[in-house]
């Protein structure tokens, strides 16, 4: 689990919280380039985020994974 992975984002339709879905197996973290999904429970909107390779994964090197 990358430590950069924010739980909550805030939504951008209206402001709340988003949270994290987590949606991969415990053995296959997402890495750069992955899109991880967050729902904002007060607006029920899903937010599909795409990780930036620039975000620190912890410390697993972008194009590392092939
Ligand atoms: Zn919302």
């Amino acid at each position: 689990m990358p430590e950069s992975l924010d739980d909550t984002i805030v939504c951008v339709d209206c402001g709340g919280r988003a949270r994290l879905m987590r949606t991969w197996p415990p053995d296959y973290p997402p890495v750069a380039g992955d899109i991880v999904t967050y729902q904002c429970p007060d607006c029920d909107e899903r937010l599909d985020i795409v990780l930036d390779a620039e975000d620190d994964l912890g410390g697993i090197p972008p194009g590392d994974a092939v």
